[in-house]
């Protein structure tokens, strides 16, 4: 039984190592979110500015259209001149010659202003577009060195599942269920000591016959409280004295030793308030 116990601490050891090795399996491609997020949102900016960019650079061909359209109604006006015959005929056609003047410097205006707001869109896109490729060598940056940190868990998994696997033979494989599942939720210890009859891992007073059928050893039997498996540990002082003290029996008996304890494991301790009421 003994040589149980050992293993079981020995096992705790690596399970606790294990789980912790999986947590960090697990969050490990979570350090990318954070860029994977700046990409995303590097890449939805660029399509939506590439839309207004392609907006604007429709208007700048439609503007020099209609800039060569009028250009060319300039042009046949100004041919009609030598055509004219009437004063009346003169005063029209020069009107339509001068709107459309005024027509041609307003779309100038316009296109100035357009082509000047295509080249600002421009640089900018540029500017994202190198922005994006260095946020995409990161990324695969961090996704290589990533897969080495998994690589190196995985290795060290492998290496603590074959640890379990020479650990856990000839142990009931309920015990060895519960025993997991113990040190997976409490992300602590599942097989403490008894001292006294007090459980070290939740430190609560263990009933007389129960703490006695730890001291003889020859099963494995699990705190009612906690559900750890428990093996017997001496402690200094009369050990006997606690064995025969019943349910009923004095607390007062446990004197410093008990207070020692207390202070000593207070970190995992969490039955603050109902030891301190013992505490006389
Ligand atoms: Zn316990």
């Amino acid at each position: 039984m003994l040589e149980v116990f050992d293993r079981l601490k020995t096992l705790q050891d690596v399970l606790a190592e294990k789980y912790e090795l999986q947590a960090k399996i697990e969050e490990a491609p979570k350090k990318l979110s954070t860029q994977e997020e700046l990409l995303a949102r590097l890449k939805k900016e660029y399509i939506e500015k590439n839309a207004i960019y392609e907006e604007v650079r429709k208007k700048v061909a439609r503007l020099k259209t209609e800039l060569a359209d009028v250009n060319a109604a300039i042009e046949k006006s100004e041919k009609g001149m030598d055509s004219i015959t009437t004063h009346r005929e003169y005063e029209a056609l020069d009107k339509e010659i001068n709107d459309a003047r005024e027509l041609e410097q307003t779309i100038r205006n316009d296109l100035k202003k357009e082509e000047k707001s295509l080249a600002e869109l421009n640089d900018n896109l540029k500017t994202e577009e190198v922005l994006i490729q260095r946020q995409e060598e990161e990324l695969s940056d961090g996704k290589k060195s990533l897969q080495d940190e998994i690589d190196q868990y995985n290795a060290k998994m492998d290496d603590l599942k074959k640890q379990e696997e020479e650990l856990v033979p000839g142990i009931d494989p309920e015990i060895i269920f519960k025993f997991q599942r113990i040190i997976r939720s409490k992300h602590s210890k599942g097989i403490v000591a008894v001292k006294g009859n007090v459980c070290d891992g939740c430190h609560m007073i263990l009933p007389a016959q129960f703490a006695n059928d730890v001291h003889v050893g020859d099963k494995i039997v699990f705190c009612p409280y906690c559900s750890r498996i428990l093996y017997y540990q001496e402690v200094d002082g009369a050990d006997e004295e606690y064995f025969q003290m019943d349910d009923t029996g004095s607390l007062a008996d446990l004197g410093d030793e008990f207070d020692d304890e207390y202070d000593e494991d207070s970190e995992d301790y969490d039955d603050s308030d109902s030891i301190k009421e013992l505490d006389y």
